[in-house]
């Protein structure tokens, strides 16, 4: 498979460091409020890479942190701690908004088909592993204390700057984000390892340290939940692109410092989904959460394969125009699927076509996960000239990596129109139904009058006919 490294800047062949095994880390949320679909994008897209490697054979072990402490409204180490700002916004603890969004974000996973990682590991309950680094950072040389904060030493490294786009006069962080210089930092690219002094409101929640009282910086979470559940040699990290720089950079940094050789050998970054006003925002303009596209009558799993269809490394323009034409894709599918199901075609699989429709399938996955073309060879194996049990084989096949529930989605159509298409044991109702029919075939036959009349003798039992795309609805008043 070829995989695009943020790292080398160029598409390789992906090798694991123990064959036939991935270990693979995700920067989860921080969760100081719902995830916006942005955010789920990334995640959407990091599920199908986990996916696609376990559709290749790979044994994947994934991790995930959750940020519930430390993650500063600033890239730079500067600004008022999210979570802190979530707590006092809701007028609650940081433990319970930390609990409430947890269990919001998986929710949303759920919804969308993200799979769960194996390990699902929350900053606060890794405080000692931070410690135990932290420790051996100083001690290493690596890591300094000033002004009551332990920083990293970026000086000390050979080689800071790994994700090489960025310039030198951009990294001026304090400048950058338009807040104050921090006048302890002995190089402008340091970064806090562990706060005891903070400029802005008291933080709740806090431990005790060879330091003092205090808590963790945000980036140290990710390089030690990763290497305490991953080991030293980490194959893939996830996160969207924003994270490359600095979350990302002071990963490597810290983290290469700590075990002396290089740590993880792919980097996948995911761009932003943005909307037609920029970048999207969870404090400005529509807040686009799961549940507001269920509120608008959009299945999340639309959303799903709205992401599928774009590259993960070109951004994304969310409307609601271009959901609408997923909606009708996806309906298309689905549609597609249940025809295939009702024909409860029996036969063999006609293995030398499932192949060569396989292969378009993993020849565009295994070319930097191009979603859009995994796609395209579904509507190929849609078209293509093989049985239905072929198709439905595939169909299921490559579901384990798309995740869109087409089978599901297209048993439940059916099961529906059955509903619709058994008599009812109600003698009333089955008498509506019959009468509906008469009107259909009446109307059919282009007999209007009969028609009009069937109308009106309902009507004058108190059934109100509603002639709709989907065929004759009725109320009773
Ligand atoms: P956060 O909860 O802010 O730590 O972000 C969770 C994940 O969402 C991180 O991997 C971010 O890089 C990613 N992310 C943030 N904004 C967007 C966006 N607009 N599009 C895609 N991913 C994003
Ligand atoms: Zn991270």
């Amino acid at each position: 498979m070829l995989l695009y490294n943020s790292l080398s800047r160029k598409r390789e062949e992906f090798v694991p460091n123990v064959p036939g095994k991935v270990n693979m880390y995700t920067c989860g949320p921080t969760v100081y409020h719902y995830a916006h679909i942005g955010n789920l994008r990334s995640y959407i897209m990091e599920d199908v890479l986990e996916k696609y490697l376990r559709f290749s054979g790979y044994d994947v072990k994934r991790v995930m942190n959750i940020t519930d402490v430390g993650h500063l409204t600033s890239d730079a180490d500067e600004g008022e701690d999210k979570m802190l700002k979530g707590a006092k916004r809701e007028r609650k603890t940081v433990m319970e908004i930390a609990k409430f969004y947890t269990d919001a974000f998986f929710a949303d996973c759920e919804k969308l088909n993200i799979k769960t990682p194996d390990v699902v590991a929350p900053a606060t309950g890794c405080i000692d592993s931070f410690i135990e680094v932290i420790t051996s950072l100083i001690e290493k040389g690596y890591a300094y204390e000033a002004g009551g904060n332990i920083y990293f030493d970026t000086s000390k490294l050979n080689q800071y700057y790994v994700f090489n786009d960025f310039r030198e006069e951009d990294l001026e962080v304090g400048v950058r984000e338009g807040v104050e210089a921090d006048t302890n930092k002995r190089n402008k690219a340091d970064f806090v390892l562990w706060f005891t002094k903070s400029k802005f409101d008291d933080q709740e929640l806090k431990w005790d340290s060879p330091w003092g009282i205090g808590y963790p910086g945000w980036h140290i979470e990710c390089s030690c939940i990763s290497m305490k559940n991953l080991g030293e040699y980490l194959d893939i990290h996830c996160g969207g692109i924003d994270n490359a720089f600095p979350h990302h950079t002071n990963e490597i940094a810290q983290s290469e410092a700590y075990i002396g050789h290089k740590w993880c050998n792919y980097w996948f970054h995911v761009h932003h989904l943005n909307t037609n006003s920029g970048k999207m925002s969870k404090s400005s303009g529509e807040f686009l959460t799961v549940s507001l596209l269920e509120q608008k009558g959009y299945d999340p799993l639309v959303y799903r394969m709205f992401c599928l269809q774009s590259h993960y490394r070109k951004s994304l323009v969310f409307s609601y125009e271009n959901l609408d034409n997923t909606v009708t894709a996806y309906n298309k599918l689905v549609a597609k699927t249940a025809s295939l199901l009702s024909e409860k075609d029996s036969s063999a699989i006609d293995t030398e076509s499932a192949a060569a429709l396989r292969k378009r399938f993993t020849d565009a996955l295994d070319n930097d996960l191009n979603t859009s073309l995994a796609i395209t060879a579904l509507y190929d194996l849609l078209k293509a000239k093989t049985n239905a049990a072929t198709k439905l084989s595939l169909i299921s096949e490559f579901d384990t990596v798309l995740g869109l529930d087409l089978i599901k989605a297209a048993e439940k159509q059916l099961s529906q129109k059955q509903e619709e298409a058994t008599p009812s044991d109600d003698p009333f109702i089955a008498e509506i139904e019959a009468m509906i029919q008469k009107r259909k075939e009446a109307k059919k036959a282009k007999d209007y009058a009969t028609a009009d009349a069937i109308r009106k003798e309902l009507a004058d039992k108190g059934v109100t006919l509603i002639d709709t795309a989907e065929g004759t609805k009725y109320k009773i008043n």
